[in-house]
């Protein structure tokens, strides 16, 4: 049956791309036809005492269908007179009476509007029903049904003439969460007329504007080349941003934009949408206005797309590790604890840093079981050989109830002690939702885990934060470590950091020691712990073990200073 409908539909497609004088031809020629025929019928079956006149109410039901009541009636009477010169009887001779065929014109008159009043009304619902579902219903604006419409029809007048191309824009307003917030749904919907009616100005070439998703519109030009098409985005994006009202509320938008053109004969709506689409991504993601589309952008998406497929099968086959970097407690120059850092060895047996996947992975829900695998591998690590163990924590997993649940009850059932066990997280993850990262900490804290702030000075401009959040710890990023030994600032800033954390109570490590100077000029200044490559990076756990058994060694025999140009296992640049 479906197979059916959709021969049929093929056909009707088929049908409508036929020249309209043609189509109107062949719908007169088919009604003659079927006139003409019926009249025929009616003559060689005898005449109209029998049932044969009746065929003639196809031609009038059909004219009903295409032409509405007009045409319905005028094939009607037209019905009716070949009708009237029609005998009663063909063999007899015998001619109908005047009312006969009066009531039988009657009759015909009044099915034939009768039926095209019917389709007449059938053909309004029709586009009415058809007009909604190309309108957005809460703006009024054209939506991505009409967009694909129009830009098919344009595309394929365009590609009969090479040098009008179609160009499409893509306008998301970035900042529309806030606004919600804010205002609510209906600010947004106010926000993307008034958007679409400021970009009405943009020219002759601008074709319409249409609403592709709850802040986003798509522009569709025609017809325009590429540096044309550079410069309207960029003129869309200067009206759009400027002084617009949203229930009665000033404000200033920030929108972000994309665009791509008809790059030849195979392009279709669908590809033009989705280039424009990842242009705009790719603008936003370098927090830029606007960005036209590049096949490099498109390869990135697949490329991510990829990664995140791979990173889940890499899981399911443990090729995830965890290495360990050491902790050193500058007082005594002992090992006080390690970090915990994610390797991924490949299917080809390659070791790739987080640095490749991690950003990705954490904008996903795949960084629940990845940081799941850490967590237990950290917890095993702490039974076995004792000692402090770190992980790093992403934004979502602070947010995510489920794996902080996990992690109590990990801990209480591995049976360490579960201030073994600390948690980094980045100041600029605690700063997305100040309030939420602290119940998360609360949590956490509530088992008993330390919880420390990694790349401590980078986020966030203000200290005050520190003084609400129940942290153990503080990791000064090693941007404040680079410089100690040339310059003297660098070394107030850090002394001042330094008391920061201790003016907070709080545990403060160095990370990124890499000289022997930088190592002795924290050491001065007081900071409790150090971590870098000058003593170890971060390496699988049998040679961490092994690592760490020859510096007690050393220790032991008093060799403190050639300890670190000894054992420092520092990778290659
Ligand atoms: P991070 O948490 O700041 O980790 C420290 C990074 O600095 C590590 O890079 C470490 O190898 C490197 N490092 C340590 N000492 C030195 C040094 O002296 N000099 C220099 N130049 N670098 C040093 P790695 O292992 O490549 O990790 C990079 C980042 O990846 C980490 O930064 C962390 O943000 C993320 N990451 C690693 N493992 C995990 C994990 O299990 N979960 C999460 N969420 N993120 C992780
Ligand atoms: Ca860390
Ligand atoms: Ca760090």
């Amino acid at each position: 049956m479906s197979s059916m409908l959709r021969a049929w539909r093929a056909v009707e497609r088929r049908w409508q791309t036929w020249p309209r004088g043609l189509r109107h031809a062949c719908r007169v020629l088919a009604l003659g036809g079927l006139l003409a025929l019926g009249t025929g019928l009616v003559y060689l079956t005898g005449g109209t005492r029998y049932a044969y006149p009746y065929l003639m109410l196809i031609p009038v039901l059909l004219a009903g269908a295409w032409y509405t009541w007009r045409g319905a009636l005028l094939v009607a009477l037209l019905a009716g007179l070949l009708m009237a010169a029609m005998p009663l009887s063909v063999d007899t001779g015998e001619s109908q009476t005047p009312l006969n065929w009066m009531i039988r014109l009657g009759l015909y008159l009044v099915i034939g509007g009768f039926a095209g009043g019917l389709f007449e009304r059938l053909r309004q619902s029709y586009i009415s029903v058809e007009r909604a579902s190309r309108t957005d219903p809460r703006a009024g604006l054209p939506n991505e049904i009409a967009l694909e419409a129009d830009l098919a029809r344009r595309l394929k007048r365009a590609t009969r003439q090479d040098a009008h191309s179609v160009g499409v824009v893509m306008v998301r307003i970035e900042d529309i969460g806030e606004i919600v917030e804010a205002l609510g749904a209906d600010a947004c919907d106010e926000l993307m007329v008034a958007i679409s009616q400021r970009l009405a100005r943009l020219g002759p070439n601008l074709q319409g504007s249409y609403r592709v998703g709850g802040a986003e519109l798509v522009l569709l030009f025609w017809p325009v080349g590429l540096d044309e098409l550079e410069r309207l985005a960029r003129k869309a994006a200067d009206l759009g941003e400027d002084n617009l009202m949203a229930l009665g509320v000033p404000l200033r938008v920030q929108l972000v934009l994309g665009s791509s053109l008809q790059g030849g004969r195979n392009a279709s709506p669908g590809s033009l949408i989705r280039e424009a689409r990842i242009a705009m991504l790719a603008a936003s993601e370098k927090h830029r206005v606007y960005c036209h589309f590049q096949p490099s952008f498109a390869r990135r998406s697949v490329q991510n797309v990829q990664l995140i497929s791979r990173v889940r099968r890499g899981l399911a086959q443990g090729e995830f590790e965890l290495h360990y970097q050491p902790k050193l407690r500058l007082a005594d120059g002992r090992v006080s604890g390690f970090e915990g850092l994610i390797r991924w060895r490949d299917e080809h047996g390659h070791l790739i840093a987080p640095g490749l996947f991690m950003p990705k992975v954490e904008n996903t829900t795949l960084i629940a079981p990845v940081t799941r695998f850490v967590m237990s591998e950290a917890c095993k690590f702490a039974r076995r050989h004792g000692g402090r163990v770190s992980i790093n924590f992403s934004a979502r997993n602070l947010m995510d109830d489920l794996l902080l649940e996990e992690l109590g009850q990990l801990v209480k059932q591995s049976g360490i002690s579960p201030s073994q066990l600390e948690v980094e997280v980045t100041e600029s993850a605690l700063v997305l939702d100040l309030f939420a990262a602290k119940q998360a900490l609360e949590r956490i804290r509530g088992c008993g885990i330390q919880v420390s702030i990694d790349d401590f000075g980078t986020g966030f401009s203000s200290f005050e934060y520190l003084r609400h959040l129940p942290i153990t710890g503080l990791k000064i990023d090693r941007a404040f470590v680079e410089g100690l030994e040339q310059d003297e600032r660098a070394r107030k800033l850090m002394a001042c950091l330094i008391d920061v954390g201790h003016a907070l109570d709080l545990e403060v490590t160095a990370e990124g020691v890499e000289t022997q100077g930088q190592h002795h000029i924290l050491q001065k200044l007081g900071c409790d712990q150090a971590q870098g490559f000058l003593y170890s990076k971060a390496l699988p756990v049998e040679e961490l073990l092994a690592w760490h058994h020859e510096r007690e060694r050393l220790l032991r025999q008093g060799d403190s200073l050639s300890i670190h140009q000894a054992y420092q296992n520092v990778p290659p640049r």
